[in-house]
C-alpha cells in the first residue's frame, strides 16, 4: 500500500490503533518552540545541546540527489521535535545496510547519527533476488531485511510495503536512530525545556551517558545467548530469533515506535488534507 506513492494510503489510517505508541506520550512539554530558542540562544556554553541543524542541512545539500528527500524529512523531524536539532548527522558512505547513533566520547560529548546519506534511496529497499552482493555484505543484508520486516509488522503494513519501498525504508531507518536520540534526551538525561535555556551541567550529562552504557550492557546480558554466538555458526533461524529479541529490547522498541508513530501521523495528516 505504500508502493506507488510514498505515504499515501488510507489502509494504514484504519490500522492506526494496531500498535500501542503510548510509550512516546510522556513529556509532551518538550514539543515547543521554547526548546529550540533555548538551544540557539547562546546561554549554553557547552556543546552538547547546541543547535546543529544548519550544518546538518549544509551537509545534506552537499551529498547525493536523493538526500533531498531526507533533507525535507529532517526538517519535518526537527520542526516537530526541536530538541533533536542538537544531533549531529554524519554521512557515512561506507555503511551499507547499517546505521548507528552514538553519544560521543568522554571528551567529545554530543549525540550523532552515522548514516549513508549519499546512497540512492533505492538501495534502502531489500536487495533484489538477482542482486550481486559482496560476501561481507550478505549477513548485514539478511539482518537488514529482517529488521525491515519487523518494522513492517509494527506499522501493521502489508508484506513488501517497507522492504520494497526504498524511500519509506530509508525514512524509517533514519527515524529509528532519531528515536534513540529522543529516548536519550527525554528518558535518560531527562532534560527539561528550562534547562535548554539555562544550560545543563556537563557532569550530569556524562553521568547519564555512563548510566546508559551500564544499562546497555545489562540489556544485552539479559538476552538468551543465541546459538550462533556460542558456536560461531551463523545459522539463519537462530539469527532471526536473536534479531527479534534484540528488536524487542526496551530501547530498540522505543526507537521503532518513535519511527512508526512519526510515519503514521504523517499519513494521517496527508489523509485529512487530501
Ligand atoms: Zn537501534
Amino acid at each position: 500500500m505504500f508502493k506507488d506513492s510514498f505515504l499515501r494510503t488510507s489502509e494504514v489510517k484504519q490500522n492506526n490503533n494496531a500498535s500501542d505508541f503510548s510509550v512516546l506520550e510522556k513529556d509532551e512539554s518538550f514539543n515547543n518552540r521554547g526548546a529550540r530558542e533555548g538551544i540557539s540562544s547562546g546561554t549554553l556554553d557547552k556543546e552538547f545541546l547546541r543547535d546543529r541543524s544548519e550544518e546538518n542541512l549544509e551537509m545534506l545539500r552537499g551529498v547525493g540527489e536523493d538526500a533531498r528527500f531526507l533533507k525535507g524529512f529532517y526538517k519535518e523531524i526537527i520542526d516537530k521535535y526541536p530538541e533533536l536539532s542538537c544531533v549531529e548527522l554524519k554521512d557515512a558512505p561506507e555503511l551499507k545496510f547499517r546505521s548507528s547513533q552514538s553519544k560521543g566520547t568522554r571528551d567529545d560529548l554530543h549525540l550523532s547519527i552515522k548514516y549513508n546519506f549519499s546512497s540512492p534511496l533505492e538501495a534502502y529497499s531489500a536487495p533484489k533476488k538477482n542482486e550481486k552482493l559482496e560476501e561481507s555484505e550478505c549477513t548485514f543484508a539478511e539482518d537488514y531485511v529482517e529488521n525491515l520486516k519487523i518494522l513492517e509488522k509494527r506499522l501493521s503494513a502489508k508484506e513488501g510495503d517497507v522492504t520494497q519501498n526504498g524511500r519509506l525504508a530509508s525514512a524509517l531507518v533514519f527515524l529509528h536512530e532519531m528515536g534513540h536520540a529522543y529516548d536519550f534526551l527525554h528518558n535518560y538525561l531527562k532534560v527539561k525545556p528550562e534547562e535548554f535555556r539555562e544550560g545543563v551541567e556537563i557532569k550530569r550529562i556524562s553521568e547519564a551517558i555512563k548510566q546508559v552504557a551500564r544499562e546497555t550492557k545489562r540489556d544485552k546480558a539479559s538476552l538468551p545467548v543465541p546459538e550462533f554466538l556460542e558456536d560461531g555458526v551463523q545459522e539463519r533461524e537462530s539469527r532471526q530469533k536473536y534479531l527479534e529479541e534484540y528488536r524487542n529490547m526496551r530501547r530498540e522498541k522505543f526507537a521503532d515506535e518513535f519511527a512508526c508513530k512519526f510515519i503514521l501521523e504523517k499519513i494521517a495528516d496527508r489523509n485529512t488534507r487530501t
